[in-house]
């Protein structure tokens, strides 16, 4: 694979409804800035003929490529896995459903050709999506933005464009739980923005699960900031001294006043009040101490099961 002026990542799990028109807007909007330009597509575990039709396209077209992970190991790997092979000046990561108009890889480009190391999609409106995920959505990004000490862009995706020396700096960084958004930002380099209309899913339905929306928000979270760490110990210290004073005016009133305060509210709410804060606590350490772990064991992120780029054997699986 010789080195592309553009190359795409394209993340891919069960997007059959879009690959084509995907693939066609995609074309069109590339071969009018560059012919020298990659399209990997890296299929994240795909139930349906997506496989096969990503693999047409490559009979179609040269520039074309996938690489087909085994099982389905999530969006973040998935475009993980499509950055260790990529072989460009600069490169461009675009969901498949169409959520992400391909027409702003134009503008993306030409504000990236100004000296921007990275530019990102800033979303001027999001069509299609619930009112309660552009709310938490907005919440979480000014939270983050709290929590961490550098400048996280508040309402981009993972919709950018990138240098190479941005790429080949994010394939150093060795985290397990990747929250590639928040670890561009980290790296510092230059970056500007667009704006586009966020639209909506062309086919198909969104595969990002409640779930896995929560672990990617813990994830940016517990990536980039130990303030919850602090903010527990420090709301321990607050309570226990709220605990002691409480004890003291048990104490005072049993003893000095003769007045014991009967009744099961007080008992019930205090316990349920303390027992809510330890699993609370408990969930934050529990939370950083599981990136540890996974860090610790340093399993390969993925495990490739087929693909048409000549990998090196240690990008067969990123064990970083
Ligand atoms: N995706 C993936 N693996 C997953 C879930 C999603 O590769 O486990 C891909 C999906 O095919 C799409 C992109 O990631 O190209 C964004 O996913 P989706 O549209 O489901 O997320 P949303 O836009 O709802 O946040
Ligand atoms: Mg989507």
């Amino acid at each position: 694979m010789s080195e592309a002026d553009i190359a795409v990542i394209i993340p891919v799990f069960n997007e059959s409804k879009n690959i084509r028109l995907l693939y066609s807007r995609l074309v069109k909007t590339i071969e009018l800035l560059t012919s020298k330009y990659q399209i990997i597509f890296v299929d994240d575990g795909s139930e349906d003929n997506s496989k096969d039709l990503v693999l047409d396209l490559t009979l179609e077209n040269s520039s074309v490529y996938y690489i087909n992970l085994n099982r389905n190991f999530g969006h973040q790997i998935a475009v993980s896995a499509g950055l260790k092979n990529v072989k460009a000046k600069c490169t461009v990561v675009i969901d498949a459903d169409l959520q992400d108009p391909p027409e702003y890889i134009k503008n993306l480009y030409d504000e990236f050709q100004q000296g921007y190391d990275i530019v990102y999609a800033k979303r001027r409106r999001r069509e299609g999506e619930s009112f309660l995920k552009k709310i938490t959505a907005s919440l979480y990004y000014r939270l983050l933005k709290r929590l961490v000490k550098f400048e996280i862009p508040i309402d981009a995706g993972d919709f950018r464009i990138m240098s190479k020396r941005v790429v080949t700096s994010l394939n150093k960084m060795p985290e397990q739980s990747k929250y590639l958004r928040g670890q561009v930002a980290w790296l510092g380099y230059k970056q500007s923005y667009i704006l586009y209309d966020r639209e909506s899913r062309h086919g198909g339905e969104s595969a990002y699960t409640i779930g896995k929306m929560i672990n990617l928000a813990i994830n940016g979270i517990t990536s980039f900031s130990d303030k919850p760490l602090t903010y527990v110990s420090r709301l321990g210290f607050f309570i226990s001294l709220l605990s002691f004073l409480t004890i003291l005016f048990a104490i005072f009133s049993h003893y000095v006043l003769k007045e014991t305060i009967t009744g099961w509210t007080s008992l019930i709410v205090s316990v349920s009040f303390f027992g809510g804060i330890q699993l609370l606590s408990i969930g934050v350490i529990g939370e950083y101490l599981s990136r540890i772990n996974k860090n610790i064991l340093n399993r390969p992120l993925y495990v490739i099961d087929s693909t048409n780029i000549r990998i090196n054997q240690e990008n067969q699986s990123n064990t970083n």
